[in-house]
């Protein structure tokens, strides 16, 4: 065989050979796993390729040599061409067999493999080149019956009717054609947004491989088949995979079960198994299964073909996987030695950590399932319907949890997709837009449900049953089996296995950047411990009263006229502050917990319209005229910037005085059950230095009184929340009153954006899609000026007290992106809601492992 490789200058491709300098960002990441192949000695049949910048030429018009392409593979070849993209994920179009098939090959083929094989091979050439190449009508050249004589007369003349031209003889031709169609399709619009939405760059090249055909039909036992060696879902060790007898590509796969030319792989007592029909094949197929393990690290599906009796490695990709078996595989690699613990974690992204991580709806609870459709991706979720993706945004910016409803989600509606907890599609597939991309965001998603009818204008879902919903109705999705339930349906945490503990555990050994939850409540510490967080960050106190029973406590208080009705009803809070306290404190286990004082946006409490003042009247026993002008006195225009945090703390006092008692209290009670807690208090919304020292001042003058009262020593931290511009630039002058500052970084983008956190959704889509702002600075850090901010605020604190402990604790805590801001400006930690813990502990150890210069791991095809 003619050797070419080193003219691919010269001829516009490049042949396989283990020395070839082949490489995934050239040539594409399938390219470069065949050298792989190859030089693991498996049986490949010979393979050239074209590298990007062939393709790309291709697509405005240059051919390569062809006639040198074809002079390598030798007289009447077979061919196919298979897309090379970089990274798998970005796809790319079909591979299209057999091409070369003509009417004298045909007729040879007829003498040598016998005329159902010479026929079978041919159909199929005719209906990839009619469809994909020459662009005729699908329908025309649906694959149906035997591949017959008339089969093949009907596709040929079908061929001439839709492309008044008879179908192409010449080999050169039919090449020609099938890779410039190939790179044209890569470079149009639809295939470009669907891999850019995973993450490819608007550049992202093909490369094409083209490979001659080992047949898979004809004489003897030939067949293809694939095979794999784990569960693609959770990552099991198990043989998986089909042959096919009589079959080209993956056939195997979409062929009907009962099928008679399907062969069991591994010795099975229901029928023929390869392992049994062909003893050699098998042992090979392990061998090569067991060396593409440990040399190319990673678990890969072998496609192969059989002729006659003789097998042949076309291709292997990494196994398709879930998220699950994902982290699974990389924790059994590394466990084996073949990877390093490091190369493990960076093998798990951490966004997709959150399939693992989501609830699902609890089976023994009852679920009233009004409809059906495509379980697509895993999970469950409650939320309120909107209808549009704008709708989402605007919902997710008042943190209401809200379910998307489309017919069909297309690129547009990924930001709606980003913010809602689950995605519903009346149409499409387990490969629809919605489901795939919905399954790499990790969020809940049910496609296909056609028995829905969906009534935009109207704003109306209307079930099979004929029950309609309405935009703002909760529904629940059960995105692990199809159900569309109505309401919110009980749900049961996530299960965590032991490869996620291990893959974590890893991950925490190579992190440099602590990692806490903000948990208001007992419920919340729970999850942050099920999670691992060293610590609570971030406990806003003032949630621990959104309950129902105590919202009224809240509100009396609030309405209290004077400062002794006020004192009465502190009294009672008092207590169930400290129980409270008790059990965080208890769940936590000896690690840090950072309590908040309250940060009351007074609105948040007040009763809404004239029912809820009536229904708060009632409540407290007082005429409505009373608590309407109550309300009345304490509405505020501006109620974000207004008597919140310390504001209420320095002129109500009494309110910071009965948490910080409430606090010790607790400390003193689980001290006396031999734990020892050292409480971090901390003063939310301060502006200035002098609010911290009269705060300061009080809170230590409490801890002096318990400490009489109950005769225990005990010790705590006072630290303050850095959130307003202004103490980002004064933090030089607060840090020598603290032990420790915490950034809320949702009040310091909404004051140094001048944006209400609460309203900005109405106009974010439109600042995003102009590109005002590159992404919702609420979402992802804005380390331009908010990040200014707190590099200035790090900088003055940590020289004029350099034993501070600092960090952040707003939602971007949570944010992959923003903890790579926050571990270059050299917090100590982050602090997120209990569920983004794993995903920053994760994150967190691939920017250290990162900086370590460790090698990313090359991403097999
Ligand atoms: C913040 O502002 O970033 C913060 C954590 O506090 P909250 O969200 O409670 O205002
Ligand atoms: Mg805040």
């Amino acid at each position: 065989m003619q050797k070419i490789s080193g003219l691919s200058e010269i001829t516009g491709f490049a042949e396989i050979t283990p020395t070839a300098p082949i490489a995934a960002a050239r040539h594409g990441g399938r390219a470069k796993c065949l050298q792989r192949l190859i030089r693991l000695d498996m049986p490949v049949p010979p393979t050239v390729v074209l590298d990007f910048g062939a393709v790309h030429g291709l697509s405005t018009g240059d051919m390569p040599d062809l006639d040198a392409m074809l002079a390598y593979f030798g007289p009447e070849p077979l061919l196919s061409v298979r897309p090379s993209s970089e990274d798998p994920d970005w796809g790319g179009p079909g591979a299209i067999l057999n091409i070369g098939m003509n009417e004298a090959l045909h007729a040879k083929l007829v003498l040598s493999h016998g005329e159902a094989a010479a026929n079978a091979l041919y159909l199929r050439f005719i209906q990839a080149y009619a469809v994909h190449v020459a662009r005729a009508d699908p329908d025309e050249f649906e694959p149906a019956g035997l591949p017959t004589a008339e089969a093949l007369a009907r596709a040929l003349a079908a061929y001439e009717a839709e492309t008044d031209e008879p179908f192409p003889q010449d080999v050169r031709e039919q090449l020609g054609e099938v890779l410039r169609s190939m790179a044209r399709a890569w470079e149009g619009t639809t295939a470009r947004l669907l891999r850019e939405a995973k993450g490819a760059p608007a550049d992202a090249g093909l490369g094409l491989v083209v490979q001659k055909m080992a047949l898979g039909v004809g004489k003897g036992i030939s067949g293809s088949g694939v095979i794999q060696f784990v569960d693609a879902a959770t990552g099991t060790p198990e043989i998986r995979g089909r042959y096919m007898c009589q079959a080209q590509g993956r056939d195997a796969l979409t062929a009907k079960d009962g099928n008679g030319d399907i062969l069991y792989l591994k010795d099975d007592p229901r029928g023929r198994s390869i392992e049994g029909v062909l003893p050699q094949v098998w042992d090979d197929l392990m061998r090569y299964g067991e060396l593409s393990r440990k040399r190319l690290r990673e678990e890969m599906q072998i496609e192969f073909t059989v002729e006659n009796e003789r097998l042949y490695i076309l291709d292997a990709v990494r196994v398709p996987r879930s998220p699950r078996a994902n982290l699974r595989i990389a924790v059994a690699l590394a466990k084996d030695g073949i990877i390093s613990q490091d190369e493990a974690v960076l093998r798990v992204p951490p966004g997709s950590l959150s399939e693992l991580l989501h609830s699902q709806v609890d089976r023994a609870g009852a679920r009233d399932v009004i409809g059906a459709g495509i379980a697509a991706s895993p999970g469950a979720a409650t939320g309120r319907i909107v209808f549009t993706a704008r709708a989402a945004q605007a919902m997710a910016a008042q943190d209401e949890a809200c379910v998307l409803v489309r017919r069909e989600t297309t690129p547009e509606d990924i930001r709606g997709m980003h913010v809602a907890k689950a995605v519903l599609t009346v149409r499409g597939g387990v490969t629809s837009h919605a489901a795939v991309i919905a399954r790499g965001l990790g969020v809940p998603c049910v496609v296909g449900a056609s028995d829905f009818a969906l009534d935009l204008k109207a704003g109306t879902l209307t079930a099979p049953g004929g029950r309609v919903l309405r935009e703002g109705e909760v529904i629940t999705l059960d995105g692990s089996h199809g159900q569309v339930i109505a309401g919110a349906a009980p749900m049961l945490a996530p299960a965590l296995g032991e490869s996620f503990r291990t893959l974590l555990a890893w991950a925490d050994a190579a992190r440099d950047i602590g990692v806490r939850a903000n948990a208001d409540t007992p419920e919340d510490a729970r999850k942050a411990q099920m999670f691992e967080a060293e610590g609570i960050g971030l406990c806003r106190t003032e949630h621990m009263f959104f309950a129902e029973d105590r919202l009224l406590a809240m509100r009396e208080m609030i309405f209290a006229d004077d400062a002794e009705d006020r004192r009465s009803i502190l009294e009672r809070i008092g207590p169930m502050l400290r129980r409270d306290f008790v059990e965080l404190f208890g769940i936590m286990g000896g690690r840090p917990v950072t309590i908040r004082l309250f940060d009351l946006p007074l609105h948040e409490f007040l009763p809404q319209g004239r029912e809820g003042l009536r229904e708060l009247a009632e409540a407290l026993d007082l005429p409505l005229s009373d608590v309407t002008r109550r309300a009345e006195a304490l509405a505020e225009f501006n109620p974000m910037l207004g008597m919140r945090g310390v504001r209420l703390g320095l002129t109500v006092p009494e309110i910071y005085d009965t948490q910080a008692r409430a606090i010790f209290e607790a400390v003193v009670e689980v001290a006396r059950s031999g734990a020892a807690v050292v409480p971090e208090i901390m003063i939310p919304l301060v502006s200035a230095r002098r609010e911290v020292e009269i705060v300061k001042a009080r809170v230590d003058a409490v801890a002096a009184a318990v400490r009489i009262e109950q005769g225990v020593d005990f010790t705590y931290r006072l630290g303050v929340m850095v959130e307003t511009p202004r103490a980002a630039l004064r933090a030089g002058e607060i840090a020598p009153h603290s032990a420790f500052l915490s950034f809320g970084t949702n009040d310091l983008t909404q004051m140094t954006y001048g944006l209400s956190r609460d309203d900005a959704g109405r106009f974010m889509g439109q600042y995003v899609s102009q590109g005002v702002y590159g992404e919702d600075p609420f979402h992802v850090l804005d380390a331009e000026g908010v990040g200014e901010l707190l590099t200035i605020g790090v900088e003055r604190a940590r020289a004029a007290n350099p034993g501070l402990t600092l960090s952040v604790c707003g939602e971007h805590g949570g944010n992959p992106e923003s903890i790579a801001f926050c571990r270059a400006a050299g917090f100590d930690y982050v602090s997120c809601s209990p569920y983004r813990v794993p995903v920053a502990r994760l994150a967190a150890a691939h920017l250290a492992i990162a900086e370590r210069g460790a090698e990313r791991p090359p991403r097999m095809y």
